[in-house]
């Protein structure tokens, strides 16, 4: 191996204010880390996925979902996250011409899941649009 750029890391394992489930578009990855920021959740397990909540609500396949499930709870075991903020937004390309219920449907399908397999965990939802992002009950 050959260095190519030196940053010194923080080698202390974390506990994780949060896991957070988001999308990977990534017009909207700087409003997210702000309202995060804003939040008071500042270090975070981040789970990306084109389409963030689908993958739980109405995955491809199976494994799709628990391959997500095994994320999660490895946040759980090795950051001891005890909260999952779970993530929409606008004009995503896993819902194409979708209507915004579409994608609260699939959060609110999505939160089930996860409650389903780990019933401690804390579970919120929001939509992130072109001007900021907003809660989902
Ligand atoms: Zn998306």
């Amino acid at each position: 191996m050959q260095k190519l750029f030196h940053f010194d890391c923080a080698r202390e394992v974390y506990q994780a204010d949060a896991c957070i489930i988001s999308c990977f578009d990534a017009r909207f990855d700087l409003a997210l880390r702000k309202f995060l920021k804003r939040r008071g959740i500042l270090t975070y397990d981040q789970i990306k996925i084109p389409g963030s909540a689908k993958a739980l609500a109405t995955p491809d396949t199976e494994a799709d979902r628990d391959f997500v499930l095994r994320m999660v709870r490895t946040s759980m075991r090795l950051h001891h996250s005890t909260r999952l903020w779970m993530f929409a937004h606008s004009d995503c390309g896993a819902y194409p011409g979708a209507p915004v219920e579409t994608q609260t449907a699939d959060l609110q399908t999505a939160t089930q899941v996860l409650q389903g397999a780990e019933p401690t965990l804390a579970v919120q939802c929001f939509f992130c649009d072109f001007d900021g992002v907003y809660s989902v009950d």
